[in-house]
């Protein structure tokens, strides 16, 4: 059938997915140097166990699920009210966010969700990133063909605005001269692990509310942040209920990476105009749910849940300060080896310029076969993301200790 053809914008998608490269050359020189003991720097997963209050109620919601009384199939399409009740409590009002427990939509983690939100937008809604990015929201939009076409040589989507943050604005993005309709943000940020101070934050809201734009603000890092005017919500700044999205995650301060558990808050003011109508961003969302979704598993939901009991809150509290003791080392032994780093103080990323001007893949080739270390190329990033690299406090200790002993050597 002639008729038949592919989804022509998954074709404009360059290359392969930036891990996927990552491991593959990775995979090479393994095999290459089968007796060369290599440390992982460079994916963003975790490896500390989930905690026993997790466990616990996975264990105890397993046992619901063999008997008939407490047996549970489909979910609420939405989550379950449990567990968007401790979220609204927990996350939300607790910090004086006036979120309420029905603005909460609980998902199986915040990739899918900030790859799927722009679905309930137009077409010809233009967007705008910060430039290194999280590599979803650009994709995704390229999916939905959004993005006009791409330049190999720059590595520029024509119809996407980019905000550069690079050691010269101290990795926070400037309002853009041209208006988007869709900004993503993402602070603490991955890959260049900065982040804003609430009244920065604060200039954004008020930008999105003057300007018609909805800002995706990704919030997967906040369990890192330790400074006091640093928000762990949009909701923190006033006027965000009008123009903000929340996408919260349950991978990197938990370490549900496996387990995938996540949510979106669209509060229930978040309009946008269509044929002089003010459409509710939350029932189209809501609607998608129902249409595409089956909600996240009980069980899983259950565990989310023990994360904010108290002994659940300490123990996570715990896993993130191993972390950041790791982001801690690697950072101010780089900083001793004379390295130009940034990040790795409220964010589990450490940033590193590239010496010698290598480009950011020469960097990567470099430090895997001299130093056996892998890490993530910035470049893979976006653009502005040459010349920068990007390593991770996800290890052990000893790793990243070990990891900084072969990088001094160098
Ligand atoms: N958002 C950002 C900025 C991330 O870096 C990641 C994972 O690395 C995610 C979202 C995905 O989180 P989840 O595991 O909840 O899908």
């Amino acid at each position: 059938d002639l008729d038949l053809r592919p989804n022509s914008d998954y074709l404009k998608l360059p290359g392969s997915y930036l891990f996927s490269t990552i491991a593959k050359k990775v995979n090479a020189y393994q095999q290459a140097n089968p007796d060369k003991k290599i440390i992982r720097l460079g994916i963003g997963d975790v490896t500390q166990p989930l905690c026993p209050a997790v466990i616990e109620a996975l264990h105890k919601a397993v046992d619901e699920q063999a008997v008939a009384e407490t047996f549970r199939g489909y979910a609420p399409d939405l989550g379950y009210d449990f567990l968007r009740h401790a979220m609204a409590e927990n996350d939300f009002r607790s910090r004086g966010c006036d979120i309420a427990d029905d603005e909460i939509f609980i998902s199986d983690g915040a990739k899918s969700d900030s790859g799927n939100i722009q679905e309930i937008f137009s077409q010809d809604a233009k967007i705008a990133v910060c430039d290194p990015v999280y590599p979803v929201y650009v994709d995704s939009n390229v999916m939905a063909g959004r993005t006009g076409d791409y330049d190999e040589s720059t590595g520029i989507w024509s119809n996407v605005i980019y905000m550069p943050c690079t050691a010269e604005n101290g990795f926070a993005p400037e309002l853009p001269k041209e208006t988007p309709d869709l900004i993503y943000l993402c602070f603490p940020n991955n890959p260049t692990g900065s982040a804003i101070t609430k009244d920065q934050l604060q200039v954004w809201v008020d930008y999105a509310n003057k300007v018609g734009a909805v800002i995706i603000f990704d919030a997967a890092y906040e369990a890192y942040i330790s400074e006091d005017n640093v928000p762990h919500s949009i909701y923190e700044c006033e006027g965000a209920r009008t123009c903000a999205i929340e996408l919260r995650s349950f991978s990197k301060n938990a370490g549900f990476t496996g387990l995938r558990l996540g949510a979106t808050i669209i509060p229930h003011d978040l309009t946008v105009d269509f044929e002089g109508k003010k459409v509710q961003m939350h029932s189209l969302w809501a609607r998608r749910h129902g249409t595409k979704y089956n909600g996240a598993p009980y069980i899983v939901q259950r565990a989310g849940e023990a994360c904010y009991s108290d002994a659940g809150k300490a123990q996570i509290k715990d896993m993130v300060a191993r972390y950041m003791k790791n982001a801690n080392y690697i950072l101010n032994g780089l900083k001793d080896a004379g390295y130009d780093v940034s990040g790795g103080v409220i964010s589990p990323y450490v940033w590193l310029r590239t010496p010698d001007n290598m480009t950011s893949w020469e960097f990567f080739d470099h430090l895997l076969e001299k130093a056996n270390v892998v890490g993530t190329p910035g470049s893979g990033f976006g653009p502005s993301g040459e010349h920068y690299f990007r390593l991770t406090a996800f290890g052990s200790y000893e790793n990243s200790v070990e990891a900084l002993e072969r990088i001094k050597k160098l």
